[in-house]
């Protein structure tokens, strides 16, 4: 089994940012409303992520790092939503496989926290308050030939910041930091979502930018789409969500770039972040251990929702 689960690791763990996604989607899953990240190197020695949610029960812990191990899929009819059990439980244990992991947690019901060290089974009291929080230790240790991939701390550390970027976009109703070698990098407190957009992307960015509000059927488009004066805005600033989950998806980009380039005729990049709501059941997200990639049932209606919503907004304040 420890075989088994190294070899998903494989699929779910390429760097420390994919660690910081999974840990944090957990969090945010665990209905937290404040995640602190901590970093050594990169992530490389250490990545901590500490939430306020609602734990995980002592007698719990075990279980949580087991594969196919979720407390997620709770009935039947949750099970017909998802479709399938498709990737569901396979994160702690992948990267439990992979580092030095240890489970720190305590629920409201407890008066006291137990960690849990992954590699030892030692299960000790501990201190903290009602939440979690995870420490993952020298990533890649006992897989040399991955942790020689990784790129300077600098990079590894961009990575990860990336990676609570596009947590931050999706949920602004929690407070988020990120800590690097002692320091404070990164902030976001509690915010409207287009004050955080305006935090996460840059508050002239946002100046920039109309809002995007459409809706098509079952399909609803929302956030914000940017015009920046010049070509110079970044690759990265495009950011897309399928019923709150941040996603990399072709027909998105595709939708969206068309649009800039009907109405902007392409003398501007694409700057946004657009949240498409849809019927659950019109899209598969098992498609990807990593969840970042989805298949609709219908690409067109999508690629149309899309397009039309960035279309109107980016035309809106020329006319
Ligand atoms: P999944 O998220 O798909 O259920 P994971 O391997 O990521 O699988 O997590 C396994 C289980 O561990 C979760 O279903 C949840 O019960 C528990 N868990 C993990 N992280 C947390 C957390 N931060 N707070 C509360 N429970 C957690
Ligand atoms: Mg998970």
């Amino acid at each position: 089994d420890e075989l088994v689960s190294q070899i998903a690791a494989g699929e779910v763990v390429e760097r420390p940012a994919s660690v910081v996604r999974e840990l944090v989607d957990n969090a945010l899953d665990a209905g937290a409303t404040q995640v602190t990240v901590r970093l050594l190197a990169g992530g490389v020695r250490l990545i901590s992520v500490e939430d306020d949610g609602i734990g995980i029960a002592r007698d719990e812990l075990a279980m949580a790092l087991k594969r196919h191990a979720t407390s997620k899929i709770a009935s039947l009819s949750d099970l017909e939503s998802v479709g399938t059990m498709g990737f569901r439980g396979e994160a702690l244990a992948a990267i439990g496989s992979v580092s030095e992991l240890t489970l720190l947690s305590r629920t409201a019901a407890q008066a006291s926290a137990f960690a849990l060290h992954g590699l030892s089974g030692e299960l000790r009291p501990a201190a903290r308050a009602v939440g979690t929080t995870v420490e993952v230790k020298e990533l890649f240790f006992s897989t040399p030939a991955r942790r020689k991939f990784l790129k300077t701390d600098a990079t590894e550390l961009a990575h990860c910041i990336e990676a609570v970027r596009r947590h931050a976009l999706a949920r602004p109703d929690a407070g988020f930091a990120i800590w690097h070698d002692g320091k404070l990098v990164e902030q976001w407190r509690i915010a409207s979502r287009d004050q955080r957009l305006a935090d996460v992307l840059g508050a002239e960015l946002l100046e920039q930018s109309v809002a995007v509000d459409y809706s098509a059927g079952a399909i609803r488009v929302t956030g914000r789409a940017g015009i920046p004066d010049s070509a110079r805005s970044r690759a990265d600033q495009q950011f897309a969500y399928v019923n709150g989950r941040y996603v990399r998806d072709k027909v998105i980009t595709h939708a969206a770039r068309s649009a800039y380039e009907d109405v902007l005729h392409g003398q501007r990049q694409p700057v946004y972040a657009l949240y498409v709501e849809i019927d659950p059941a019109r899209v598969d997200v098992n498609v990807h251990p990593t969840k970042i990639e989805v298949r609709f049932r219908d690409g067109r209606e999508v690629h149309q929702a899309v397009r039309h919503a960035v279309e109107y907004a980016l035309a809106a304040p020329r006319a």
